[in-house]
């Protein structure tokens, strides 16, 4: 019986993936959440119920639009099956608590986000700024204000620091004001120390990806990489392995 609710726990986590990937679509369009329903980028044509069914429908179609068999991105089942694994998670570890609701949206949040900046090297702050007052409120209720509220200043202000630092020094932005707010956002969730974690997680894989992107391609990149992808992919994994990470803290001294 487990099973079952787990696979519903998946499918739900990838409806409303299905869901984030209209909001990531129509965002920085400006186009309205709701209204119209779904279509073709390229015919327009809209897209029909069963045609709309996470990840599923996708290899029904052969990722491709059933009237102008234009490509359907990736993306789209990508970010379902994400989303609907992330839920899976949240399930299985935090039950139907308190903690799950809080938990996915702040998943739900990260996706948009990091998607976001990934294509438009934009971080909405119509996202980030509540995600920072919803990541207190949470601290509120589980008891943990004061590691919330430190968490959220240090976040905010290392990267603020940098922002101003890297500014002076390189006389470009090297993070913008967006990536300040998510990493507040991020560091309201998560809490203090393990936001360090999450900067360095997200500096580790920044600096990989930099590596082998200046190596392949042969060249310094003009356009700066966006960092929210890493911020995010950093603020999931303390979530994930914060037990872990708590451990090799209590080893180093940080905490009792
Ligand atoms: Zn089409």
């Amino acid at each position: 019986m487990i099973i079952i609710y787990d696979i519903f726990a998946f499918f739900f986590g990838a409806a409303i993936g299905s869901f984030l990937n209209v909001v990531i679509y129509r965002m920085p369009e400006g186009i309205s959440i709701i209204r119209p329903n779904s279509f073709c980028p390229k015919c327009k044509k809209p897209i029909k119920w069963f045609e709309n069914i996470p990840v599923i429908s996708y290899i029904f179609l052969k990722g491709r639009c059933s009237r102008c068999h234009s490509r359907i991105s990736i993306r789209y089942p990508l970010i379902e099956i994400i989303t609907g694994c992330l839920f899976l998670y949240a399930f299985i570890h935090f039950g139907l608590s308190i903690d799950f609701f809080f938990y996915v949206f702040f998943f739900c949040s990260l996706i948009i986000i990091s998607s976001i900046d990934f294509s438009y090297q934009i971080i909405p702050d119509i996202i980030s700024m509540p995600g920072i007052f919803i990541g207190l409120i949470f601290q509120i209720i589980k008891g943990n204000f004061l590691p919330g509220l430190i968490g959220m200043l240090f976040g905010g202000g290392l990267i603020l620091l940098i922002r101003v630092i890297g500014g002076k020094v390189y006389k470009k932005e090297v993070m913008g004001v967006g990536d300040v707010y998510l990493t507040a956002m991020i560091g309201a969730f998560v809490g203090f120390p393990l936001i360090l974690s999450a900067i360095f997680i997200a500096a580790l894989i920044g600096s990989i990806l930099g590596i082998i992107f200046i190596i392949s391609t042969k060249q310094s990149r003009e356009s700066p990489i966006p960092f929210g992808p890493f911020l995010s992919i950093g603020g999931i994994l303390v979530i994930i392995l914060q037990q872990k990470i708590v451990q090799v803290f209590a080893f180093l001294g940080v905490y009792q």
